[in-house]
């Protein structure tokens, strides 16, 4: 049976009828998180996105019939830079970081990818990849313990970006690495000095370029060819076209991914998401303004995702109200039946604001059951909904317990013991709310029984 899903293919520039190289496994490889700080609503739009996507394959081509990879990029200078400066070592960084990332995308309803290789388990593939591009010809090493990838070598490059060599040539930034033949030549490995992390190879001490980290592990777990490559809009040059050369040469010159799938970028009430416009917005700050995972989804998906979204707290905050008024009308069911329209929208290149506003019409008609399938579809269904969030009364006595010791820190001026305490209750999913004198808590739709019981 043909399956008429449609999506935009940024390689070719035109939405393409979307064909697996293999029905019985669809292969999606996406660009992860380097774990070095908590995960911004940027970071989270690419997981929410293709997490779309992810489900839209399982339904389409069956559950066990699609291989989700999102890798970890856990060798990353800034990651080095964190560690430094927090005088701590990279391990504790990365470990805490993915741990964050788990758990906030957890909150999100994002489904767990089928693989999440992390780059460091991976090295040995890198080596042997930059091998194979040496011995082709197509990169060289420099003196100096770097390798770089030879751009001129490879006659397809800039056919992603869609920008010829010449032009790219200009917009490059000159680096301090002059042992480049060419500015537009790039760092397949680069020496390491004792301080920074290295792994022994054939050009000495050294750590993989960041490139290099997602094509071998995309053929490592994919093979070397793949049906779709997705990341943030951002990624397109150079990260991607810089994977497309490697791979395609490292790999007898075939077609890397057939499909590249891209989202736009994300803004905050109409600006530029940055640290020194002070509104660097991370999901962990949504989670503590109690924002629900659900609500947070819809506000993401309200937006194609090839359009920029511009994030507004009056949207997340409207979000919020549809998803009760919806929540209040859904029935718990497991199996899910798409409704057509809803259905449609998503094969059209995955229009989800179209889909959700078709879940408005059914709504408006009194369809809930149709209502429900297409929440659980798109995980809007409110987490209180599938179980209780009451918790026995002892784990209650001592929540209390808690928060009269963290009043009397407080009144000590001890804050660190205070945040502490606040924290690792938040960690648990008890939200503290301090209102004058009184300190109220209530339970978040993350709550984890487990780790209360150990507070
Ligand atoms: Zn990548």
């Amino acid at each position: 049976m043909e399956i008429p899903l449609f999506l935009y293919n940024s390689f070719s520039r035109t939405k393409e009828a979307f064909r697996p190289l293999d029905m019985n496994n669809v292969r999606m490889y996406v660009c992860g998180p380097t774990v070095y700080d908590r995960a911004h609503i940027g970071n989270a739009r690419p997981v929410l996105v293709f997490d779309i996507l992810f489900r839209l394959l399982r339904y389409l081509y069956g559950k066990d019939k699609v291989t989700y990879v999102r890798n970890i990029t856990d060798i990353d200078d800034k990651i080095n830079a964190k560690a430094l400066e927090r005088g701590v070592n990279i391990e504790r960084v990365t470990e805490e970081t993915i741990e964050w990332f788990h758990k906030d995308m957890d909150f999100l309803g994002a489904l767990q990818p089928n693989y999440e290789p992390r780059a460091t388990a991976y090295v040995s593939q890198m080596i042997d990849m930059v091998s194979k591009l040496i011995s082709l010809s197509f990169a060289y090493p420099s003196e100096d313990g770097h390798v770089f990838f030879e751009v001129e070598k490879f006659a397809d490059y800039g056919q992603l970006s869609n920008k010829k060599v010449g032009e790219l040539k200009e917009g490059v930034r000159i680096e301090n690495e002059t042992s480049k033949r060419n500015p537009l030549d790039f760092v397949l490995w680069k020496p390491s000095s004792n301080e920074e992390p290295g792994w022994d190879s054939p050009w000495g001490r050294g750590r993989p370029g960041w490139h290099i980290e997602c094509s071998a592990m995309a053929k490592d777990i994919l093979g070397d060819q793949f049906d779709i490559h997705g990341g943030g809009i951002d990624l397109i040059f150079p990260h991607h076209e810089n994977e497309i050369a490697q791979s395609t040469c490292s790999n007898d010159m075939k077609k890397f991914a057939n499909f590249w799938l891209h989202n736009g970028f994300l803004k905050i009430e109409g600006e530029k998401m940055s640290k020194s416009l002070n509104n660097f917005l991370t999901v962990f700050d949504l989670i503590k303004r109690d924002f629900s995972g659900s609500a947070i989804r819809y506000n993401m998906l309200a937006t194609h995702y090839r359009q920029p979204l511009d994030w507004k707290f009056e949207r997340l905050a409207e979000a919020e109200k549809t998803l009760v008024k919806w929540n209040n009308k859904i029935r718990s069911k497991n199996e899910a039946d798409l409704p057509k329209k809803v259905l449609n929208a998503l094969l059209d290149d995955l229009n989800t604001p179209l889909s959700i506003h078709e879940m408005h019409q059914l709504f408006n008609k009194g369809k809930f059951d149709d209502l429900t399938d297409a929440c659980e579809f798109f995980g809007f269904v409110a987490k209180d909904k599938k179980g209780s969030l009451e918790i026995p009364s002892e784990l209650s006595e001592n929540v209390d317990k808690l928060i009269k010791e963290r009043n009397i820190a407080r009144l000590s001026k001890n804050f660190s013991l205070a945040d502490k305490i606040r924290e690792d209750l938040l960690d648990a999913g008890i939200i503290i709310k301090d209102s004058g004198q009184e300190t109220t808590w209530e339970t978040s739709q993350n709550l984890e029984i487990k780790k209360l019981k150990k507070l």
